[in-house]
């Protein structure tokens, strides 16, 4: 289904599917256990923009820690439980919003049902999980290797499953770390469910590849109207992927807010250090994320105008100095030094 007609499902304080705006999830990489390291980062992530988080919950310990970490935080917590079903119950009974299993590793017929009586009992969501790497052995015999069409029968299979034990408050994610597997997979899995999907491209890789497989297979299968919730997976400090994942929605139109910086690639006619302005300029206007606003930074007069006119807010270089440029109007020329303070002025003007 597409997302506006996917069903609504609660986690926390949040709703997804049914037209609900595409929630950011991320995860943390500290330790669960170390309650203080995991809530500084969750901290940190929210301050970011991460609207849901999961943590791994790898053994009792773990379970147990979610009781303090939740009491500390202001977004739904995801338990992430492979193997033992008695963390994913242990979790639900620490507070979890949310638990992510893949019933396929959770065991026998008794300890799913065991699991899923007890979201019942809390009324939480099952994020069922299936991810190509762990694509059971009869669908890769049946579909010559591992593939789309057998990444959504094992996800539906396991969805039925729960549904046989009476159970619908579900969300499905299907993952692939091969771009076009995966996007063929949610175009498949759309048409023939209507639970929310929570998209990924896992494995995804370090900051430069990862950014460029996320957005290119988050970018078709989001723009496809697909897709209720997203992470983007990234070897890497997590805030990263909820940066990333932020400009994905805002450049799909998924997202509005904060500052949209455009920046020249520069050439021969750029007199000023503007690759270390625009990083700058990019880090600064963080704080300012409750604009909804564009900011140029621009090299020189010949487009710097011009674009800087298309922009709330813009710079366009000379000779160690810039004109700052805002709705189209030239204001005044700023020394090349003084530029990021005059725009950071600006910008305070402007809230
Ligand atoms: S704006 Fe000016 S400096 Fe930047 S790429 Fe264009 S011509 Fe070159």
């Amino acid at each position: 289904m597409s997302r506006e007609r996917t069903r609504v499902i609660r986690i926390g304080d949040r709703v997804i599917g049914g037209g609900n705006p595409v929630l950011i999830q991320s995860m943390c990489n500290t330790k669960t256990q170390d309650v203080e390291a995991t809530v500084g980062q969750i901290k940190a992530l929210t301050e970011a923009g991460c609207d849901i988080i999961r943590v791994a919950v790898p053994d009792m310990e773990a379970a147990e820690a979610l009781k303090q970490i939740k009491k500390q935080i202001s977004i739904p917590l995801v338990a992430d439980i492979h193997f033992d079903y008695r963390l994913a119950i242990a979790s639900i009974e620490s507070g979890a919003d949310k638990i992510r299993i893949n019933p396929g590793n959770i065991g026998s017929a008794d300890r799913v049902r065991a699991v899923v009586e007890k979201a019942r009992e809390y009324d939480i969501p099952i994020r069922v999980g299936v991810n190509s790497g762990s694509l059971e052995k009869n669908l890769i015999e049946k579909y010559g290797g591992v593939t789309a069409e057998g990444i959504v029968e094992s996800a539906l299979h396991k969805v039925r499953m729960i549904e046989e034990l009476g159970y619908e408050n579900l969300v499905i994610s299907i993952k692939s770390s091969d771009v076009l597997m995966c996007i063929k997979a949610h175009q498949l899995i759309a048409g023939q469910s209507d639970y929310p999907l929570h998209v990924g491209i896992t494995e995804a890789g370090t900051l430069a590849s990862g950014t460029v497989k996320s957005s290119v297979g988050l970018g078709i299968i989001l723009y496809e109207g697909i897709g209720d919730t997203i992470r983007v997976s990234l070897t890497g400090d997590p805030v990263e992927e909820v940066k990333t994942a932020k400009l994905i929605l805002k450049t799909l139109g998924l997202r509005k807010g904060g500052v949209e910086v455009v920046s020249c690639p520069t050439c021969g006619r750029t007199r000023i250090d503007l690759i270390s302005l625009a990083n700058q300029v990019e880090k600064m206007v963080s704080e300012f994320d409750h604009l909804d606003i564009k900011v140029a930074v621009m090299g020189c007069v010949v487009n710097g105008p011009g674009e800087a006119r298309e922009a709330d807010l813009g710079i366009a270089g000379g000779i160690g100095e810039g004109l700052l440029i805002k709705k189209g109007e030239v204001i005044r020329k700023v020394p090349e030094d003084e530029l990021l303070n005059a725009l950071k002025e600006e910008l305070i003007k402007m809230q």
